[in-house]
């Protein structure tokens, strides 16, 4: 349903189902809803609902999103077994665009070790399977499990038996997060090269972040010729968690021009999306976490807050706008320098009396030197100080002077600012 130019990289999302089994998360219906709902302003081009055979709540929370979001392919995970392709198909038969996603293991640790079966069992259950779930479903992805570890002979023949059973979409995992973006570039484009049939179907990835590749890793496939990524809001899941969306979006975005490629996602919601996801899932995303960390686009060093006063591009490869901030943040602190303590106190309409501006300064870095970060009430007092005083200590001698222990200053500095 959505265009197909070859330079348009389409985003799956599965935050509300790798996302949410993340250790420790659990999202019921309405919290899924919220989010589906923002996926679908984000402009994604597939929602992964769930895994509906999981439990009655998310065979529900699944139907509800299969009826009510559009615009969006809706889809939902099944194993190779016809129970899960049947609750799939059973949760999400209502949305506008329908899709039965299956998964079944490729390498042979999981086929021994996990699955008690031989590989010539394992193709024959998922073409089987396949074509069970093409009988009720124009739109079947399969995805073969753990295919970063498997040997890639077989997960070519894999590959194009699916193909030919149906499937429409091949999604290559590496479940584990345990591939380099060069090897896993590499699979990636050898399946597309030598698997019959592959012009037939799309090709997807989902990548674990267990070593801090999972970015990486789906940039290389994409390189390499796939054309979806599975990732989710805040780089939720599994373990370490998945592709990033935001990151992912953002890198197509800020690097269009060497990588050539596009996406449909509205960037001004990502914020949004993730705050939201943050709220429901009751888990905080850490401050440096790029694109939508609370310190992505803040500004702590003097040198650096200057540089972006002056032009943001000294400092800033994209735009907090773009990503639906309303601006960058200076962050007052005591590594700050006077332009951006007066770019604060313009942006608060404070005005300094009149000579008090060193006085304010001196002020402004003896409780800089106290706490991590000065606040705008912090600047209102010190402001205010300015007006009545005209300069600091108000007549008593230096603190510095009085007092050497550091914690002892910091009281101190307190006391006389704040009273
Ligand atoms: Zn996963």
């Amino acid at each position: 349903m959505k265009d197909s130019s070859p330079d348009r990289v389409f985003i799956f999302d599965t935050t509300l189902r790798d996302g949410e089994q993340s250790p420790g998360f659990h999202l019921d219906a309405n919290s899924k809803l919220r989010i589906a709902r923002q996926l679908e302003k984000l402009g994604v081009d597939v929602i992964e609902a769930g895994f509906p055979i999981s439990s009655p709540g998310d065979f529900e929370a699944c139907r509800r999103i299969a009826r009510e979001i559009r615009g969006a392919t809706i889809t939902a995970l099944a194993r190779a077994v016809p129970e899960d392709i049947d609750a799939v198909w059973g949760s999400i038969k209502d949305a506008e665009d329908p899709q039965i996603h299956i998964v079944l293991s490729v390498s042979d640790v999981h086929i021994q070790r996990k699955l008690g079966m031989t590989r010539e069992q394992v193709l024959r259950r998922g073409a089987e399977m396949v074509a069970y779930a093409r009988s009720m479903c124009d739109k079947v992805e399969y995805s073969p499990e753990d295919a970063g570890r498997a040997d890639p002979a077989y997960l070519v023949e894999t590959v194009e038996t699916m193909i030919g059973a149906g499937a429409t979409v091949i999604n290559i995992p590496d479940t584990t997060g345990y591939c380099l973006p060069h090897e896993f570039g590499a699979l990636v484009g050898r399946v597309i090269k030598e698997a019959r049939g592959s012009d037939k179907a799309l090709f997807s990835v989902h990548c674990h972040n267990d070593l801090g590749l999972a970015v990486a890793n789906t940039l290389a496939a994409i390189e390499a010729g796939a054309r979806r990524v599975e990732c989710t809001i805040n780089g939720i899941g599994e373990r370490a968690g998945n592709t990033s969306l935001e990151e992912v979006v953002m890198l197509l975005k800020v690097r269009q021009s060497k990588l050539g490629l596009e996406c449909g996602v509205e960037t001004t919601q990502i914020t949004r999306a993730s705050r939201l996801v943050s709220e429901l899932t009751g888990t905080p995303v850490q401050p440096n976490k790029a694109v939508v960390g609370a310190n992505a686009f803040a500004h702590a060093s003097g040198i650096h807050q200057d540089g972006v006063l002056k032009d943001r591009l000294n400092y800033e490869i994209m735009k907090p706008e773009d990503v639906g901030l309303s601006d960058s943040r200076i962050v007052l602190t005591a590594r700050s320098g006077r332009h951006a303590f007066h770019h604060r106190l313009d942006r608060l309409g404070v005005k300094l009396a009149e000579g008090g501006d060193d006085a304010a300064w001196q002020r402004f870095l003896q409780l800089a030197d106290t706490k991590k970060e000065v606040t705008d009430e912090d600047l209102r007092k010190i402001a205010a100080m300015s007006e009545t005083n005209g300069h600091v200590g108000n007549g008593h001698p230096p603190v510095t002077d009085q007092l050497h222990d550091h914690n002892h200053v910091a009281d101190a500095m307190r006391h006389l600012i704040f009273g």
